[in-house]
């Protein structure tokens, strides 16, 4: 029996949008880091980063073929005289003079004297005297100096998302280590008495554990570390052993136990190690939500206490988690991209409240129809679904043929 003791005060209602403005002026931008560059992808800059030298560092050409003066094949057929051959890592040994061809492979410097490249195509491909079959315009087929990126020029400014591109101009430069935003190291934990991990035996009112696998994966996907822990029983000495033990990641991500049964036990326990927040967001799936922060000596360490049902647990980290931590790494832009789509089945919220349904999404057709069943307990309507179609407070009936805003959760933030 419940206590009159135990009644709890009922938590803030808020709005999502409320909960994530809080939550990102709430979160600490995590310190720079000297980074090895192939561990930089997706990262952003923490420095602006100026070109050394010269990319490409002298002039070369374009194509396979022959080095000459352009005043020489303006028209064709012509004979010139082969005078050498240079190749890609080699350096030329002399000069193209007017009647002259040396023979040239892509990338390799160009001879000074000569200002084209006719292809080897346009030859007849001989080695003492070549017959150069075709018209070629002066000029063509060299790569200039620099023409790519100038010395001292600034090529990447602080702030820059690094994707593969990113780090081929690196590279370019000859950057080894950069410095970027730390990846935020996340604790995930599970909570329930109920929950059993996948090499345990499942026991009479036992479940497996998916959320610390769900989450620990949506934190990698997020371009964070997942620190994986144990499965905390529900209880308050355990919870706080556990916890205190997560103080030492970046953030900490848990499952299950912020409702207001009798065994949900994370709000008294962090209302002792930090300063939380206990919200009921006004969406569905995912009611309630703990958000705060613990104190390790000068380190801010922002705690999710998520919702247990399992996709409650997803949406609330899509919705709130996802964007903290792509703002901890220092992204501007934290927001999934979105569309507009036809539904094409009708869809029926529970009351009024904003309503994550899980989509298909058909960008050829412009529409979007439902994965099924829609309970907060059926990660399969997760596993199915390509977006989450996001229906506003109002009416719990949304028609078939209504214009619907979808969240593209398979697409990446927009970096640029
Ligand atoms: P709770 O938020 O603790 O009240 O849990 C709500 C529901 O989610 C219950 O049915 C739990 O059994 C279930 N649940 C909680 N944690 C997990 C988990 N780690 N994996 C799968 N289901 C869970
Ligand atoms: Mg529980």
């Amino acid at each position: 029996m419940k206590s009159a003791t135990s009644a709890k005060p009922a938590p803030k209602l808020m709005s999502a949008d409320d909960a994530l403005a809080r939550i990102l002026a709430g979160v600490p931008t995590l310190a720079a880091v000297e980074t090895p560059l192939l561990d930089a992808l997706g990262l952003v800059l923490a420095e602006d980063v100026a070109a050394d030298r010269d990319v490409p560092p002298f002039r070369n050409s374009a194509m396979d073929g022959y080095a000459v003066r352009g005043d020489d094949v303006a028209s064709a057929p012509v004979e010139l005289r082969v005078v050498g051959e240079v190749a890609a890592g080699e350096f030329p040994d002399r000069d193209v003079g007017p009647g002259e061809a040396m023979r040239i492979m892509t990338g390799a410097p160009m001879p000074d004297g000569a200002d084209t490249v006719v292809r080897v195509e346009d030859s007849d491909n001989a080695s003492d005297v070549v017959t150069i079959t075709a018209a070629t315009p002066k000029g063509i087929s060299i790569r200039e100096a620099g023409e790519d990126l100038k010395k001292g020029e600034r090529i990447l400014d602080a702030g820059t998302v690094l994707r593969a591109a990113e780090i081929g101009l690196l590279a370019s430069v000859g950057r080894a280590q950069v410095l970027v935003r730390k990846r935020p190291r996340v604790a995930v934990f599970s909570t329930g008495d109920e929950i059993v991990d996948l090499d345990a035996p499942l026991e009479r009112g036992q479940i497996r554990d998916s959320n610390r696998y769900t989450l620990a994966s949506a934190v990698r996907a997020a371009g964070a570390e997942p620190w994986v822990r144990d499965i905390v029983p529900d209880s308050p000495d355990a919870l706080r052993t556990a916890l205190g033990e997560g103080i030492a990641a970046d953030a900490i991500v848990t499952s299950g136990g912020v409702s207001v049964g009798d065994h949900d036990h994370l709000k008294p326990v962090l209302a002792e190690l930090g300063k939380i927040d206990f919200w009921a967001i006004a969406i569905r799936p995912g009611r309630p939500l703990a958000f705060g922060e613990l104190r390790d000596g000068d380190r801010r360490v922002p705690i999710f206490g998520l919702p247990g049902n399992t996709v409650s647990a997803l949406v609330t980290f899509e919705m709130f988690v996802r964007p903290a931590l792509l703002r901890m790494q220092g992204r501007a832009n934290v927001a999934r991209p979105r569309a507009k789509a036809r539904l094409v089945e009708p869809v029926d919220k529970i009351g009024s409240l904003r309503f994550f349904a899980r989509g298909i999404f058909d960008p050829e057709a412009g529409t979007v129809r439902l994965t099924g069943p829609q309970g907060s307990g059926i990660l399969r309507s997760m596993s199915l679904a390509n977006c989450l179609i996001d229906l506003p407070v109002g009416p719990s009936r949304i028609e078939k043929g209504e214009l619907v805003d979808v969240i593209l959760t398979e697409q990446p933030e927009v970096t640029r």
